[in-house]
């Protein structure tokens, strides 16, 4: 039996993954920085099968405890503040949790057991300006916020540690991906939530930023398989984890209303004041490498991901509502 450790388990994809490698019988833990509240926000069906134990990315100490203790052979980093709306905000602490702190997951991986396997949550947005389309592994990076600027520190950590210790260190460029537990500071969740409560009688109105911005999105449980297959291989490398299409945020609203039957231009309202800075180039993945060698291709169309959201805020809601 394998065991795997993961940050950053209550998120989105620590939850997509921690599902995927209970089907695979791992051994798993769960790496947070309060185990009590983690234990409140994990879903019930994985809570007697995930150890937390303490870890605090700001503390080495913490992570070379772990690591002693429970001797994991792949680990996996999603600990960090998302992207979204809140990517411009504290610059200094997602530099720290997204950049530096991976320096200090290497380090420890080196000194506790150079054996295990790292698979780094990296993302387009380190792309961000980007000098061509479609972007890959190669294409240079020329990130436009924060959080940018620190997931490249992190990617181009993975790739001195592997080149410097030979750790088996691997990174996951992962364009946008999305499923019903994205957070809803997300456009696509925000989106579906809003349709749901629309449809319900419990909103009328949502507004939107740029409905014109175009962004590359799968969906998530994908991204988590292509970061497992990653750590299977015989060498450890970095790939771009995208569709290759892009859709508008337009498109989005379009497909998700007309799902339930409505129109989005009778409830959707652009705000200018919520554009974003720094968005003339559109960032779009090309995944050979990933479909070429991991054997990898997204399971899940545009239309079916966003009304499979649609479907399941509608039902969350309900049974809120009916409590
Ligand atoms: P990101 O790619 O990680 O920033 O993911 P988001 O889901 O936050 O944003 C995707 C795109 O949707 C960006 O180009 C935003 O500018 C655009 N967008 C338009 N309206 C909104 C909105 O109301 N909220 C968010 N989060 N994004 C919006």
């Amino acid at each position: 039996m394998k065991t795997a450790l993961i940050t950053g388990i209550c998120g989105q994809d620590g939850v997509y993954l921690a599902d995927l490698l209970v089907e695979q019988n791992y051994r798993l833990i769960g790496a947070v920085r309060d185990p009590a509240s983690a234990e409140k926000e994990l879903p019930c069906a994985l809570l007697d099968k995930v150890e937390l134990v303490d870890w605090d990315m700001r503390s080495q100490a913490t992570m070379i405890g772990a690591l002693t203790k429970h001797s994991p052979d792949e680990i996996y980093n999603f600990a960090a503040f998302t992207s979204g709306e809140g990517m411009f905000e504290d610059a200094p602490a997602i530099g720290d949790i997204n950049g530096v702190a991976i320096s200090r997951m290497l380090d420890a991986i080196r000194k506790v057991d150079p054996a295990i396997r790292f698979c780094q949550a990296s993302s387009s947005e380190m792309f961000g300006e980007a000098t061509e389309s479609p972007q890959h592994e190669e294409t240079p990076f020329k990130p436009r916020s924060p959080y940018g600027a620190a997931k490249l520190y992190a990617h181009n950590m993975v790739s001195i540690y592997r080149r410097n210790y030979n750790l088996f260190a691997c990174s996951a460029i992962l364009f946008n991906h999305e499923s019903k537990r994205r957070g809803l500071g997300f456009v696509t969740r925000k989106i579906t939530h809003e349709v749901a409560k629309i449809k319900l009688g419990l909103a009328s109105e949502l507004s939107l930023g740029n409905l014109e911005a175009r962004r590359d999105w799968g969906f998530a449980g994908d991204y988590v398989l292509a970061m497992w297959k990653a750590l299977q291989q015989p060498q450890a490398d970095d790939y771009v984890i995208s569709t290759g299409t892009t859709h508008s945020v337009r498109e989005l609203c379009e497909i998700a209303f007309t799902h339930v039957g409505l129109n989005y231009e009778n409830h959707v309202k652009e705000d200018a004041n919520a554009f974003r800075p720094g968005e003339r180039f559109e960032l779009v993945g090309d995944s050979s490498k990933a479909r070429s060698i991991l054997d990898w291709a997204p399971s899940r169309g545009f239309r079916e991901l966003i009304t499979d959201m649609v479907d399941a805020d509608i039902e969350a809601l309900t049974s809120t509502v009916k409590k």
